[in-house]
């Protein structure tokens, strides 16, 4: 647990920017003080909401009683918000896409470098429930070695709000939800990434994607597919997952879902024929009851700290990022691979080193 409570100033109150300002509160090593938008109806609210209201950004970097720059501003402006406020003194959290390029945030690590500030990209989905329990049946190896992941999130509403539908603030679901799904892949699987292959979609006609797909082959053997759709009126399960032993499903953010496992103890009886359309099939008749056990899906190992109380204990020196910065370049290089191979119609390798 950090020593004090840290003093944070919101950059960006709009959606996400209130909702970190209500997870903050129940959290005991940063405080928000302040908000900053270019709206005067958010710093309105903001004042309602009891905190400091700022005129401009220089007038947060100016106060010395602020500790932290939280950036939940669109994502074309992270990086010059993020430079002037590692530059004032300032510890910075930035929203995801931290930039819209791999070059970008490079810059950005070289001020934090050269300032000694803590810059940490605000990645929280590597805290949801539904990936760590994957995350876990990969580590502990659950259903044996698992060989082929399959994340997806499905969505009907379409691109949301204004400036997701414009590239110059970096719209598009590849960036928004893309950024996460990627992340967690690279998170989980300790393997670099031999090849990639993708499609991007613009079913809606925005000039920036409405979702896309890609696959991603890893040097240990997984295969991951990793999928955003916002025209579907259907949704598949959020996660579907392969190992040696056994399958794996996680249907929705309840956790729904279940594991089955081959049954080691039964005996081995052929298949029987199913008809299957206008044909017959033993090769996909589903497994006799005896041959397969069903099991819940396990209890997942959680993050040793909150995202908050991590980014704390990192500007105290006594911890180590959850979220590295090394790791978020790493998957800046991987979207500049998605999107290079959706343009090209191409396989990109070599991008992962
Ligand atoms: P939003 O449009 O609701 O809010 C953005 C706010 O920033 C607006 O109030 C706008 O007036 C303000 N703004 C624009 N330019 C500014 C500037 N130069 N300086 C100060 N304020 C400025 O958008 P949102 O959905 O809150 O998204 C904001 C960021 O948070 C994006 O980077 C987005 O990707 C990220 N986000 C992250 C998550 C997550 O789970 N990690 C979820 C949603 C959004």
């Amino acid at each position: 647990m950090s020593q004090k409570k840290y003093s944070v100033v919101i950059v960006g109150f709009g959606g996400m920017g209130h909702y970190h300002s209500t997870l903050i509160k129940k959290n005991d090593s940063l405080e928000v003080t302040g908000v900053y938008d270019v709206k005067q109806e958010r710093l309105d609210y903001g004042k309602e909401l009891g905190y400091q209201t700022y005129s401009d950004l220089a007038a947060v970097l100016a106060d010395s009683a602020v500790d932290v720059v939280l950036i939940a501003t669109p994502n074309d402006v992270h990086k010059e918000i993020a430079i002037a406020a590692l530059e004032a003194g300032k510890h910075v959290i930035c929203e995801k896409p931290v930039t819209l390029s791999s070059e970008d945030f490079i810059e950005i690590e070289e001020v934090a470098k050269k300032t000694k500030q803590v810059f940490m990209t605000h990645q929280n989905r590597r805290w949801d429930e539904d990936f760590l329990i994957v995350k876990e049946m990969y580590d502990q190896q659950l259903i044996g070695d698992i060989f082929q992941i399959e994340s997806r999130v499905h969505g009907a509403n379409g691109i949301p709000g204004d400036w997701r539908h414009e590239a110059a603030h970096g719209g598009g679901m590849l960036l928004d939800w893309g950024v996460h799904l990627l992340d967690q892949m690279l998170y989980m699987v300790d393997s670099k990434i031999s090849s990639v292959s993708a499609q991007l979609s613009f079913i809606l006609g925005d000039e920036v994607d409405d979702g896309f797909v890609s696959t991603l082959q890893f040097e240990n053997g997984v295969t991951a597919i990793v999928e955003v759709g916002t025209t579907n009126y259907i949704s598949l399960p959020r996660w579907y997952v392969k190992g040696t032993e056994g399958t794996a499903l996680i249907e929705d953010w309840s956790m729904n879902g279940k594991i089955v496992k081959r049954n080691h103890e039964a005996e081995k009886v052929e298949p029987k024929p199913i008809q299957a359309g206008v044909g017959l099939t033993k090769t996909m008749a589903p497994p006799s009851e005896e041959a397969t056990v069903v099991e819940s899906l396990p209890k997942p190992q959680q993050n040793a700290q909150s995202f908050y109380d991590n980014f704390a204990s990192v500007i105290e020196g006594e911890a180590e990022a959850i979220v590295k910065n090394a790791e978020v370049l790493r998957n800046l290089r991987l979207i500049e691979a998605v999107f290079e191979a959706a343009r090209t119609n191409t396989t990109i390798t070599d991008f992962d080193y």
